[in-house]
């Protein structure tokens, strides 16, 4: 059985590799398929398709939306026309509100005397800059000694140049990548310390909106981790996924395809996700 990825990051959001290099280490690696899915934008999805059927590779368009929920919770969407006029409009929102966010961050860094500029990152990084692209470029300039390092000392919550972003609440999250036509998967579900009780709440509510399936295969999921969320994706009957959640540099732990090393998404997951997507 091949493997593949279904959750991968690019340039269009906050991985490193371009959506053609993506494409490219994929093929590279033998997987069969990969999904692409920056933060709130699918504008990664056309190079990719692109380089993929040059290297006869399946590509899934996807994106990935963090949603409003006590916590911030972060739904996959797959297979969604990013041309469906309320998810355009959604979508645009939502970038709006990260650029107002990253303005505010870079000013505030530059008023600390950090030599960064909202003009320099948008520059550089386009349209939807994620943290992690500040984090990049602290490194480069000598502020910290990783992304990780970053974060944990200035851009993480609690941290000086870490500023909320409004994000969309998590049921009509769901609801938009339905009306446009996509499958709503719940991602890593251990990301957010909930209980069995707290996660079952979870993703009840989201079902009375449409999600039709859960990322059961991630890096650094144990077996056992990975059995459990199965068994809870079988009895909700929810469509089982896996993905790396590949960054590239931004996330030089997590390779794709493989996770932290014991990750192997079974191709078969992907016939389960397109049967949703078709019916
Ligand atoms: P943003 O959506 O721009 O606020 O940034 C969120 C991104 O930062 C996601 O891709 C996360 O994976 C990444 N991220 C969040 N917290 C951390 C952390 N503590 N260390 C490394 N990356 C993180
Ligand atoms: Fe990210
Ligand atoms: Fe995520
Ligand atoms: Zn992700």
């Amino acid at each position: 059985m091949r493997q593949i990825d279904l959750h991968i990051h690019t340039t269009a959001s906050d991985g490193t590799f371009s959506p053609k290099e993506a494409v490219r280490h994929a093929a590279e690696l033998g997987l069969s398929a990969i999904a692409i899915t920056d933060h709130d934008t699918m504008a990664g999805v056309p190079e990719a398709r692109q380089e993929a059927e040059r290297l006869g590779i399946e590509l899934v368009p996807g994106i990935e939306i963090s949603t409003r929920y006590g916590r911030s919770i972060h739904i996959l969407g797959y297979y969604p026309d990013p041309e469906a006029p309320g998810f355009k409009r959604d979508l645009d929102w939502m970038i709006r509100e990260r650029d107002q966010r990253n303005q505010q961050m870079a000013r505030r860094m530059a008023a600390d005397g950090i030599p960064i500029s909202y003009e320099m990152m948008h520059r550089r990084f386009g349209p939807a800059i994620g943290r992690p692209n500040f984090g990049q470029v602290l490194v480069e300039l000598g502020y910290a000694d990783s992304v990780q390092d970053a974060f944990d000392r200035f851009i993480e919550k609690g941290q000086p140049y870490y500023i909320s972003r409004q994000m969309l609440p998590i049921e009509r999250t769901v609801e938009t990548i339905c009306e446009a036509g996509g499958v709503a998967v719940l991602a890593h579900p251990f990301q957010y310390r909930l209980d069995d009780r707290g996660l079952r709440e979870l993703i009840e509510l989201c079902m009375d909106h449409g999600l039709q399936g859960m990322e059961c295969l991630y890096s650094g999921y144990t077996q056992a981790q990975s059995a459990y969320l199965l068994k809870l994706a079988e009895e909700y009957r929810l469509c089982p996924t896996g993905g790396s959640d590949f960054h590239g540099a931004n996330k030089p732990l997590i390779q794709m395809g493989s996770g932290k090393g014991a990750l192997r998404v079974p191709e078969s997951l992907l016939e389960g996700l397109k049967a949703r997507a078709a019916g």
